[in-house]
């Protein structure tokens, strides 16, 4: 096969880019490892920035986002026993964040990439990208038994953090930068009504908690849990109750609990690689970092990634202008890092850290002190919570 831009991963990232590619007359074909049941199953983000949310329009997919998804003006921060409003609307002038779960986005791209007769190739498997410095770097895949080559101009890494792309680049043409937290974040997903109608991030004693949602009928609860802790540990009965321990007693009383339908462990990191260029092939979204997901950067850090490739992608077809595809790795990065900065602090102001010091503890409890104190410092949380400037 032959296409001008062969895309690894059927994420967010890989659909979003290849339905606004597909959008501009640009061909591009989309391998994807898994099935899509199985893409479809997986439960993560739930928090879209408005330039993301800009972006899904601009790929004409939003029609169910902009019916069902929640526009959020604010959200909580609970510590001490009582909840503070981050006035999400008054502090940026005007802007908000939607609340539409990643399973649905990304159930929306695939319905699109399927209305225009894009092209996903699911359970493809072994995907390897070959001669990525030269002008003619192609793709090869496995279906059964059958070898399979596809031809393009340039390959898009989108398949996340495990992926096979950011493993192509020779170990001396790239530098990765990562943080592990020393703790988990365990998730539950319930068909009950939220707790409260706007998320609350909560710091205690006991551990960082987390009130999200999905809808007004779909809830989903975090709290952080040592990296050693076992899912088979945490029947729902325990985890309702570790909940409620870490919340306000005003919001612990109103919580109705119920049976889980998900429930997860995940492990918090930062990460960087840079460049996100080598030769023809070009990272995008978890392939190239990811963050905590305090903070609701990662999906979000993924779409400004799309905007600029698209951007410049476009730029190459249709005016042989090539500045956007040679600054792409120095632009997405200086957005990319101002998400990890306040990913980073985020997490490490609302969590318990097992080895922090009593210094460190009292300089935690001042930064959250002076966060309520100062407009200046709400409005710069506030500002990065609705997402810079692309
Ligand atoms: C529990 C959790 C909560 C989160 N909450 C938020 C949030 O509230 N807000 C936010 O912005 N972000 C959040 N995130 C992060 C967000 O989910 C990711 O940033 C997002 O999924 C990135 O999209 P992507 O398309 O780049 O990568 P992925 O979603 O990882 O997609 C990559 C795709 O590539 C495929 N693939 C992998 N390897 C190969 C291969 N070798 N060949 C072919 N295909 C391959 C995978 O199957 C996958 O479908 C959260 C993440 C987790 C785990």
């Amino acid at each position: 096969m032959k296409t001008q831009v062969g895309i690894i991963g059927g994420g967010p990232s890989g659909l979003l880019l290849s339905q606004l590619l597909h959008l501009q007359g640009i061909d591009n074909i989309v391998l994807e490892r898994q099935s899509r049941d199985y893409v479809l199953g997986r439960i993560r983000a739930g928090v879209l920035e408005h330039g993301f949310a800009a972006l899904m329009r601009e790929a004409q997919c939003a029609e169910r986002m902009d019916r069902e998804g929640e526009i959020h003006d604010g959200f909580y921060i609970a510590h001490d026993g009582i909840k503070e409003r981050v006035d999400l609307n008054g502090l940026t002038g005007g802007n908000s964040v939607v609340v539409y779960g990643q399973t649905e986005v990304t159930r929306d791209l695939y319905a699109a990439r399927d209305k225009l007769g894009g092209i996903v190739i699911h359970n493809a498997e072994d995907v390897t990208p070959h001669d990525l410095e030269s002008a003619q770097p192609y793709l090869t895949y496995r279906q059964g038994d059958e070898l399979l080559r596809i031809d393009c101009d340039y390959v898009i890494g989108c398949d996340g953090f495990h992926g096979v792309s950011r493993k192509s680049i020779p170990n001396d043409k790239i530098t990765e930068f990562e943080r592990v937290y020393p703790f988990g974040w365990l998730g539950v997903l319930s068909r009950t009504k939220p707790v409260s109608p706007e998320l609350i991030y909560a710091t205690h004693e006991r551990g960082f908690a987390l009130c999200s949602l999905r809808s007004q009928v779909l809830s989903r609860y975090y709290i952080q849990v040592p990296l050693t802790d076992r899912i088979e540990a945490w029947s729902d009965e325990v985890f309702w109750a570790e909940l409620k321990r870490r919340l306000p007693d005003s919001v612990a009383a109103e919580l109705v609990t119920g049976d889980s339908i998900e429930k997860s462990i995940a492990p918090l990191r930062s990460f960087v690689a840079e460049p996100m260029r080598y030769g023809n092939l070009f990272l995008a979204g978890d392939a190239a970092h990811i963050v905590p997901p305090t903070g609701a950067r990662g999906l979000n850090s993924a779409a400004s990634d799309i905007y600029y490739l698209y951007h410049a992608l476009v730029d190459h077809y249709r005016k042989r202008d090539d500045s956007g595809l040679d600054g792409y790795s120095q632009k997405a990065l200086a957005r990319v890092w101002k998400g990890q900065r306040f990913s980073w602090w985020m997490t490490t102001l609302l969590h318990r850290f097992p080895d922090s010091s009593a210094f460190e503890r009292r300089l935690q409890a001042t930064d959250l002190a002076y966060l309520f104190s100062s407009q200046k410092a709400l409005a710069s949380l506030a500002e990065n919570y609705v997402g810079l400037p692309y």
